[in-house]
């Protein structure tokens, strides 16, 4: 995609890419700085994801010492400074590009234990592990949620506003780095909502569902929680102990 061109002779952009940024680059070429030839006004933000990084990664854009939105032209030879949202600029930030918290999420098919670890820690996940790319941007957009997804192309869309990209292949990493991109630290809590449908659970008397319930679960337990969208329950039984280490093995690596 290119702005309507006015002839204007060749010229050349270098970037810098700072923070983990360059992780969106080819791996046998990945180094901080890249130098592109244009021919052409180009916005700067179709400048960054012509070299792999996809918008919702860019918090800040600094052109020629210039913070800078992605619409910006770039019409001459241009240093282009692009950072991350957890990078700190030197100087103090007037432009900053992404929102730095957001507690709704939708996932794409391929993120399934993701999903399952941020439902634990008590958010909101929108997943389907069906939906195709076009009803996961419907419901990122209608539902005001931010899109996680590997798919750099997909997190590249022109109507993702919010976005993020794991950059580990095991869950548990990556919900760390969701906790961190987010600063989620402080609004976990922890099984109240349904692993299955995500609907919030509520607290439930026992008595009220004691004829759903099997003969040593009866017994054994006294407290209970009913999914206020699928109707499980849940109670803190032989699993939790696991549950709960595991969560306990997030948090410690979201302060780590
Ligand atoms: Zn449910």
């Amino acid at each position: 995609m290119h702005e309507s061109s006015i002839d204007v002779r060749p010229f050349s952009v270098r970037l810098s890419l700072h923070g983990n940024l360059d992780f969106f680059l080819p791996p046998r070429t990945r180094r901080k700085d890249i130098t592109r030839s244009l021919s052409e006004k180009t916005s700067v933000k179709d400048v960054i994801e012509s070299c792999g990084v996809p918008h919702p990664e860019v918090d800040l854009i600094v052109v020629n010492g210039e913070e800078v939105d992605f619409d910006y032209g770039v019409i001459n030879d241009a240093e282009i400074e692009v950072y991350p949202p957890e990078i700190q600029s030197p100087q103090s930030i007037k432009k900053r590009l992404q929102v730095n918290t957001m507690e709704r999420f939708v996932t794409d098919g391929h993120l399934g234990k993701l999903t399952r670890n941020l439902r634990m820690l008590g958010f909101d996940v929108a997943y389907d592990p069906e939906a195709e790319d076009r009803q996961l941007l419907d419901v990122m957009d209608r539902e005001n949620r931010a899109l996680l997804t590997r798919d750099r192309r997909l997190l590249m869309h022109a109507v993702v506003r919010t976005g993020y990209c794991p950059r580990s292949q095991d869950p548990d990493e990556q919900t760390v780095e969701v906790i961190r991109r987010f600063n989620l630290l402080g609004l976990i809590a922890p099984f109240t909502r349904c692993l299955r449908c995500n609907a919030p659970l509520q607290e439930i008397a026992k008595a009220d569902i004691i004829e759903e319930l099997e003969p040593l679960t009866k017994i054994y337990y006294e407290q209970f929680r009913r999914c206020t969208g699928c109707g499980q329950i849940y109670w803190p039984g032989s699993h939790f102990p696991k549950l709960q280490k595991h969560l306990e093995k997030i948090r410690a690596n979201v302060d780590g």
